[in-house]
């Protein structure tokens, strides 16, 4: 079994696409492992995305980031990274395949509602980022 970080962003939690998104992953043979709704602080939004800080965006995407509450979930699958990645669709809504969740929801390149780890090494490292050994079932 693989484990993936999965996270509904500030928009997705506002749009009330909560039960939507859980849906898709459970419908879809994406276990729910660990769940928690947070407000993440400043800090905490910069080291998750510490790759990105040289990034153009970096700023705006910690903003977004902290801006309203987040769920954090772990997902569990025997392919859950790449599952969960084809679910959600490409970054960019415009360029995301039809039935996604980014296709069907996110306004643009920021706001698009989800986010999952994009490797084992990642899914490694956000899942410990957020969760310890006990909340994970
Ligand atoms: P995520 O890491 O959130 O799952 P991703 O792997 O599809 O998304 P990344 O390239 O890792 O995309 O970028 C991380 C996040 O930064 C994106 O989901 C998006 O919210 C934001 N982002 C990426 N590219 C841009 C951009 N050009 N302009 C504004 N925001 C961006
Ligand atoms: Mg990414």
């Amino acid at each position: 079994m693989q484990k993936t970080l999965s996270i509904i962003k500030p928009d997705g939690v506002s749009k009330k696409l909560i039960g939507e998104v859980i849906r898709r992953f459970e419908s879809n043979g994406l276990k729910i492992a660990a769940l928690k709704m947070k407000k993440l602080s400043k800090t905490e939004a910069e080291g998750f995305y510490y790759v990105h800080r040289e990034r153009p965006f970096f700023g705006e995407l910690v903003e977004f980031m902290i801006s309203g509450p987040v769920v954090l979930m772990v997902l569990e699958a025997p392919d859950a990274i790449k599952q969960n990645r084809e679910l959600m669709g490409a970054t960019d809504p415009a360029e995301a395949k039809e039935g996604t969740i980014r296709k069907q929801w996110a306004e643009n390149k920021q706001n698009n509602i989800v986010h999952g780890s994009d490797s084992e090494e990642s899914a490694s490292f956000e899942i410990g980022y957020f969760f310890s050994g006990i909340e994970i079932f």
